[in-house]
């Protein structure tokens, strides 16, 4: 597999690497008015929580700049500016301290009020992400959405920040087809080396974004092409940074803390037992309970929760804890590699905790001697 980012040019959002062999980031977009301050550093700090490295603020006019400022005070994080068209709110924002742009500088009107633009973000070490999206193209000039006509589109904006001497450009293609996203994006990586921002653009909510931003962006990642990824969806942004965690462990750029194996079930399952709650349970309190000591040790966990004693002490064994769903609300616990003893299914969760509090504390004995 070839690494996403390793042909690209870096660049640096604040503390935040796009680009160059970066580690993939996940950024996100706030979706309450920038003028409700409390509720956007709070939405900000949620997003920050659930894994998002970088967050997009729309700023629609100069006004709003003052309440950019104030969030600014109130987040570590590093923050994007989302401007269109009006030069003066992208200098007015960098003033403000944001770390990144997001501003087409084909529509800002003149090579003046780029420069102008150019050099703030220079001075401030500030990236410009030119965000070029199928549905809004330039119609006189480029008809049709086409993967080429975006194409066209983005270089026509990255020679104008050349022309300029800037090469801190991040770029973005999206549309909300899945197939001219893709082949759009491998037709960038072909032609330049700026670092890409991938995801869809109207991606629409639950299910149906899920599994077409899933598979856009996995679909690039698992070519290398893609340093920074924003699942767009209607709803919490939370669920937002949830899907492209997802995404990022699926096509192995992340390996996430605790990896779940749980078995579809069938009819060998006891109809008692609830499986998918039960992996869902097991899941989120070993995650709550060990996140930080797993980070610490440097460690990750498997474990697999099954559903008979048929086909389930496979899986179990190999990770490392597990249990295999037996009869009458019985399971049988599994860890490092061997069958342990019978326990209430009613009290798996408890278990598998404890199974695991033993294995690390043992790791961490061995280590200290
Ligand atoms: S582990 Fe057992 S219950 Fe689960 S799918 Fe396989 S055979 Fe069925």
């Amino acid at each position: 597999m070839i690494l996403p980012g390793a042909h690209t040019r870096q660049v640096r959002a604040g503390r935040l690497a796009i680009g160059g062999g970066a580690p993939v980031s996940i950024q996100s977009m706030t979706s309450v008015p920038l003028e409700d301050v409390r509720a956007t550093v709070g939405q900000v700090h949620r997003l920050e929580q659930e894994g998002a490295q970088l967050v997009r603020l729309a700023v629609r006019n100069e006004e709003a700049v003052s309440f950019l400022r104030e969030v600014r005070r109130e987040v570590r994080l590093p923050l994007s500016a989302d401007i269109h068209f009006n030069h003066r709110i992208a200098l007015a924002a960098i003033e403000a301290g944001i770390d990144k742009i997001r501003i087409n500088p084909g529509n800002i009107g003149g090579t003046e009020k780029v420069k102008e633009v150019v050099r703030a973000a220079r001075e401030r070490g500030v990236p410009i992400r030119i965000g070029v999206n199928g549905g809004s193209l330039d119609t006189g000039r480029y008809p049709e959405p086409t993967p080429e006509n975006m194409v066209a589109s983005a270089m026509d904006h990255v020679r104008i920040l050349e022309d300029c001497d800037f090469f801190d450009i991040v770029v973005s293609l999206k549309s909300s087809d899945v197939g001219t996203t893709v082949t759009a994006n491998r037709l960038f990586a072909r032609c330049a080396q700026y670092p890409l921002h991938v995801g869809l653009t109207e991606a629409g909510y639950g299910l149906a974004c899920t599994v077409h931003s899933s598979v856009a962006i996995g679909a690039l990642l698992l070519e290398g092409i893609g340093d920074t990824v924003r699942v767009s969806m209607t709803g919490d942004p939370v669920e937002e940074v949830r899907v492209a965690k997802r995404i990022l462990e699926a096509t192995g750029l992340r390996a996430p803390l605790v990896r779940m194996v749980a078995c579809p079930t069938c009819g060998r399952t006891d109809p008692g037992l609830d499986l998918p709650a039960l992996a869902a349970d097991v899941e989120r309190e070993i995650t709550a309970r060990f996140a930080e000591r797993l980070l610490s040790q440097g460690r990750t966990l498997t474990v697999a929760v099954m559903g008979c004693e048929v086909n389930g002490p496979g899986e179990a064994t190999h990770a490392d804890t597990g249990v295999a769903g037996g009869r009458g609300g019985s399971m049988l616990l599994f860890a490092r590699g061997k069958k342990q003893r019978k326990i209430r299914a009613a009290h798996a969760v408890e278990e598998l905790a404890a199974a695991v509090e033993e294995i690390l504390a043992e790791e961490s004995d061995a280590g200290k001697r």
